[in-house]
């Protein structure tokens, strides 16, 4: 007996997409267009930052697929709600996204990274007592006494906006502690030095300013103990969990700060980072951009590692 195309059997739709999906991909759904929002919330360098992550148009998706042999395009259309996005449970329509952590247990991270953000929101000072943050600092001793020391054979970056004509290297040194603001890496009053490897990173760290963008290229000739939290695939022996890679990819690391704002909890938890190499003796930390997926910056703690010697050249941005 053969199915008639009014009684043709959908049960295995879903179990048909995701087979689909997984020869093509093989990923899972990470989130789709009902969650999407919340989940860049959340993970907010995941889709820039992950080799293989990929936005699918459910059409595109049909028409390049075998399921166009199995479904025609209208029994596609009318049971793709039961296709479910395994992070909020939504059926999937328009666009979804596919990717792979390399940990496990996503949702279980992200909640243990809220509760994390509570208490470093309400207790700064007391936040080792966090397991996410005791583990977090053990992690870091542990890549502290494994870690080389590396020559930065690279020019580095400094921007500053200067309204005024009659630029000097002093003026592209850091700020002294009364002028110091606190920043993503630095508590306020303990001036750090920022800089970037790229000219345009600095233009978008300093929030695109229309004129007066000023750079300082310089290089340091010493070798340096850095965390690197641009590569984390090196710690994969040391950190067998991967939870420095999903902090980096995390709102914990990662999330932009208000502009304008005085109030920047997205900074609390890096500030911690920056204390635990600080405490371990880490020279400074390289870390992805998160105003766009482009270049890497860098925060040393010893800000005379710029000085008027070591800066090659100043150049007018804009
Ligand atoms: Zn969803």
């Amino acid at each position: 007996m053969t199915n008639s195309e009014d009684n043709k059997d959908f049960t295995f739709f879903e179990d048909d997409f995701i087979a689909e999906l997984d020869s093509w991909y093989s990923a899972d759904i990470k989130c789709c267009n009902e969650c999407y929002e919340d989940f860049i919330q959340n993970w907010p360098l995941a889709i820039d930052r992950l080799p293989d992550s990929y936005s699918i148009d459910t059409n595109a998706f049909y028409h390049g697929s075998r399921l166009r042999n199995l479904y025609t395009e209208q029994e596609y259309n009318e049971n793709l709600h039961n296709v479910k996005c395994p992070r909020c449970g939504a059926g999937i329509y328009g666009v979804f996204w596919v990717f792979e952590f390399d940990f496990d247990n996503f949702d279980e991270i992200e909640f243990d990274f809220h509760l994390l953000k509570q208490d470093i929101k309400e207790t700064p000072f007391i936040v080792l007592e966090n397991k996410l943050a005791s583990q977090t600092f053990e992690l870091i001793e542990k890549i502290s006494k494994n870690i080389n020391l590396i020559d930065l054979d690279l020019s580095l970056y400094r921007g500053r906006i200067l309204d005024k004509t009659d630029i000097n290297k002093s003026d592209l040194l850091p700020p002294p502690p009364n002028f110091t603001n606190e920043g993503r890496y630095n508590h306020i009053g303990i001036p750090v030095l920022y800089a970037a490897d790229k000219e345009i990173t600095c233009f978008n760290e300093l929030r695109k300013p229309i004129q007066n963008l000023h750079l300082a290229e310089f290089k340091i000739q010493k070798q340096l103990k850095l965390l690197d939290l641009t590569s984390v695939e090196e710690f994969d022996s040391i950190d067998e969990n991967n939870l420095l890679k999903a902090i980096v990819l995390s709102s914990v690391a990662s999330a932009k700060a208000e502009d304008g704002s005085k109030y920047k909890p997205e900074y609390y938890f890096t500030r911690f980072i920056s204390d635990c190499c600080k405490y371990l003796k880490f020279d400074g930390i390289i870390y992805p951009s998160v105003q766009i997926g482009e270049g890497n910056n860098y925060v040393f703690f010893e800000t005379t590692l710029l000085n008027e010697y070591n800066i090659q050249i100043i150049k007018k941005y804009n």
